[in-house]
């Protein structure tokens, strides 16, 4: 299943107890819920092999990692 499919399901169970005007609300908590997106970016500290998360500034030693583990951003690529 994808992440689409699983939320049309999601949203098809909820508003089968909630009236319609409850779905835009629906979008805008599911959009809540789903992580930022962020980028691994060079910290510009001369001498330094840290990247940082553009999303909340954390240094990590390294860019592949898929996930921020401060604020948990999903990382591009
Ligand atoms: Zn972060």
């Amino acid at each position: 299943m994808t992440k689409e499919e699983a939320l049309v399901k999601v949203k098809g169970y909820l508003t089968d107890y909630l009236p319609w005007d409850s779905v835009d609300e629906i979008d805008e908590i599911i959009k809540a819920l789903e992580p930022n997106i962020g980028q691994w970016m060079p910290n510009h500290i001369p001498g330094s092999m840290l990247y940082k998360c553009d999303q909340c500034g954390y240094d990590r030693g390294a860019y592949s990692f898929k996930y921020c583990s401060n604020c948990g951003a999903k990382m591009k690529g």
